[in-house]
C-alpha cells in the first residue's frame, strides 16, 4: 500500500512493479504539467486521476485506487482503509505534516511502514523503517531526536523566495512553505530517495531469513533511520547531517538520540536518552561503523 503518490510514492510503484501483485493506492491528486518531469506519469496523463493512471500502468496487478485524501484531518478514513485493503506493508509518503499521526496509526494497528521523507529541497533525506513486530523504534521514537551532525540551512531559491515574499498571511505563507518545502528538487535528489525508500520495502516484504545482511542489522542494531545526503554540505567544517560524499546513506538509531520526553509520543516505549546524550557531548552524530550505503548501493541497484 503506497500513501502518497507523487514524486517518490509513484517512484516507489514503478521500482516494484511486475514484483507485487496486490496494491492499495492513495492519492487524491490529478497529473498535473509539472509531474511527468520526476513522476511515473507521462504527458498523455495530464488530468487524469494519480492513482488510475497507476493502477492502469500496473495490469495486470490487481490495484485498489483509492482516490481521496488519507491525512490527519481524516484518521477514521486512513483506519477503514487499512481494515479493507489489510496491507502487508504501508509506504507513507505524503505530505511531511501527514506522515506523523498516519504512522501512529500503523504502529497502534501492528502494521509494518515505510516512512520516507525529503528535507528542504530534497538535497538530504531519511527513510524510517518501522516493523511493530520487530520491535523497531517507532517514528516518533528517532524523528526529530537524532544526533546526526549539523543541519543544513534550506536555501532558499528565486522561485521560493518570489513565493514566500509575496503579500500572503501568516496562515497562508506557513502553509505554502511546508507545501513547498520539498521543492524545487531534481528527479536525481528524488529518485535517490525512492530508490533507499524500495530498497527498504523489498526487504521488509521478504521472509525474515531471506533478508540482506545489511538489512537484517539495521533491524538488530534497531538503527531503523536511514538518512542520506545527494550533496555535501559544510557547516563551521563539519558535514551537515554527518554525510561526506554525495550519495552516502548513514544509520541512526536509539543510540543516536539527544533528547526525549521520556515516554516516545508514538509508542509509549521509554527512550534511552543517556547514550545520545554522549553523542551529544562529543557533538557529533555515533555513526562509527554507520555507513549503510553499501548494502543499500547493491539492494537498489543505484
Ligand atoms: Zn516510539
Amino acid at each position: 500500500m503506497v500513501v502518497g503518490c507523487g514524486s517518490v510514492g509513484s517512484e516507489v510503484v514503478r521500482l516494484l512493479a511486475g514484483r507485487i501483485s496486490h496494491w492499495t493506492l492513495v492519492d487524491n491528486g490529478c497529473v498535473s504539467v509539472f509531474n511527468p518531469h520526476r513522476q511515473w506519469f507521462g504527458t498523455a496523463e495530464i488530468g487524469t486521476r494519480k492513482v488510475l493512471a497507476l493502477r492502469r500502468r500496473l495490469a495486470p496487478a490487481e490495484v485498489l485506487a483509492i482516490d481521496r485524501a488519507c491525512d490527519a484531518e481524516r484518521l477514521d478514513d486512513f483506519r477503514s482503509v487499512l481494515r479493507r485493503a489489510r496491507p502487508h506493508l504501508v509506504v507513507l509518503s505524503a505530505g511531511t505534516s501527514e506522515q506523523g499521526p498516519l504512522a501512529r496509526v500503523l504502529w497502534r494497528m501492528g502494521v509494518p511502514h515505510v516512512v520516507a521523507w525529503a528535507y528542504p529541497q530534497a538535497r538530504y533525506f531519511e527513510v524510517n523503517v518501522v516493523l511493530p513486530q520487530h520491535g523497531t523504534p517507532c517514528l516518533h521514537c528517532l524523528r526529530s531526536h537524532l544526533a546526526a551532525g549539523p543541519a543544513a540551512p534550506p536555501p532558499v531559491r528565486d522561485e521560493l523566495a518570489s513565493f514566500l515574499y509575496q503579500e500572503l498571511s501568516g496562515a497562508d505563507r506557513e502553509q505554502a512553505y511546508r507545501d513547498l518545502v520539498a521543492e524545487p528538487a531534481t528527479p536525481v535528489d528524488t529518485a535517490r530517495l525512492a530508490a533507499v525508500t524500495t530498497a527498504c520495502v523489498v526487504e521488509a516484504l521478504r521472509p525474515p531469513l531471506d533478508r540482506a545482511p545489511w538489512f537484517r542489522r539495521l533491524l538488530r542494531e534497531k538503527t531503523t533511520c536511514l538518512l542520506g545526503g545527494n550533496q555535501v554540505t559544510e557547516i563551521g567544517g563539519r558535514p551537515a547531517y554527518g554525510i561526506q560524499r554525495p550519495g552516502q546513506v548513514i544509520r541512526l538509531g536509539l543510540e543516536d538520540l539527544v533528547r526525549g520526553t521520556g515516554a516516545c509520543p508514538g509508542c509509549g516505549r521509554c527512550l534511552p536518552v543517556a547514550a545520545g546524550e554522549r553523542a551529544a557531548e562529543a557533538n557529533e552524530p555515533n555513526l562509527s561503523s554507520r555507513a549503510a550505503d553499501e548494502g543499500l548501493l547493491l539492494a537498489s541497484g543505484a
